[in-house]
């Protein structure tokens, strides 16, 4: 529906009005999901494309609704963002994927690494670099162990901020990648100045990498740019065979998406390392 006057909605968008609602009731219910235990972390691996091995896996968070079920992240992010929750909830999935990670190595499990999505909300707070570091410590957790990914369009908002930022991340021992690289906006100069190890191509190119030559270029593009550049490349959303065959002949260093797993919860990926250990 067409945005109207304010006063109109509630007269004729009853569809719109429904969405508010929705949304008034989850930002209710979201208060207080961590401390009733109602968040959860689901994890993804990241293949490296050479050695076919897992070297990474992704935290993505889950909200274990009582009424609704699992509600994904892209209905309750959005609405965590806008209202700071955010901040609280980033936090745990950070202290409860390192914790993890280092209850994996504990346990003998191949050391791999454990990538957190941070949002804006998080990198705006004056204490993240002492967050970060006291849950490495809390945790055990080598730093290099861990990656945090960020996105341009956060980043650039003050990047003079973002780059001090992220060298003190860097400085701490922790790998930094630039989540969903190519929708964004940077311009190729603040790039090389951004201290990251690694850059995600989003899963809108890779989606169509084999079909549309558009995607193709930008792929390609992407994935010279970073080596030039010396950094690390991942390609998300890797769902067919072609895609993953493209992908390995352009030199892409790994990959993650439904071909090798959806993101599961932690006992299966806690059995899918198990197994692949003992191999
Ligand atoms: P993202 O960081 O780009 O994460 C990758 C998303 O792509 C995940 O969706 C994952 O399930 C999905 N995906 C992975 N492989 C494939 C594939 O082959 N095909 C398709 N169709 N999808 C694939 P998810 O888990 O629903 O998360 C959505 C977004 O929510 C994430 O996008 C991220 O921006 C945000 N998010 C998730 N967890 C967190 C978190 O702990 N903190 C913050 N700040 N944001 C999070
Ligand atoms: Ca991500
Ligand atoms: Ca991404
Ligand atoms: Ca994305």
């Amino acid at each position: 529906a067409k945005q109207q006057g304010r006063s109109q909605y509630q007269f004729y968008s009853p569809e719109i009005n429904a969405q508010l609602q929705e949304r008034l009731v989850l930002e209710n219910e979201l208060r207080g999901a961590v401390e009733r235990n109602e968040i959860l972390v689901y994890y993804q691996p990241l293949i490296d494309l050479h050695t076919r091995q897992v070297v990474a896996l992704e935290a993505l968070v889950r909200w274990q609704h009582p009424t609704h079920g699992l509600v994904s992240p892209a209905k309750f992010i959005p609405i965590a963002e806008a209202n700071g929750l955010i901040v609280p909830i980033g936090e745990w999935v950070l202290r409860t994927a390192c914790a993890q990670n280092r209850a994996w190595q504990l346990a003998g499990i191949s050391p791999i690494r454990i990538s957190v999505n941070l949002s804006a909300r998080q990198f705006e707070q004056p204490n993240l670099v002492e967050v970060v570091r006291q849950i490495l410590e809390e945790t055990g957790l080598e730093p290099s162990y861990l990656e945090l990914e960020v996105t341009e369009s956060f980043l650039m908002s003050d990047i003079q901020r973002s780059v001090q930022i992220l060298q003190q991340l860097r400085e701490l021992g922790i790998c930094l990648a630039l989540d969903d690289f190519g929708t964004g906006y940077s311009s190729l100069n603040y790039l090389k100045r951004l201290p990251i190890n690694m850059l995600k191509i989003d899963r809108s190119f890779v989606q169509d990498v084999t079909s549309n030559p558009d995607s193709a270029a930008v792929t390609d593009a992407i994935i010279a740019l970073a080596k030039s550049l010396r950094l690390n490349i991942t390609a998300e959303g890797v769902e067919t065979q072609d895609q993953l065959d493209y992908l390995q002949i352009r030199g892409c260093d790994e990959g993650q998406g439904f071909y090798f797993s959806r993101p599961v919860p932690v006992d299966t990926i806690t059995q899918m390392l198990k197994e692949s250990s003992r191999q």
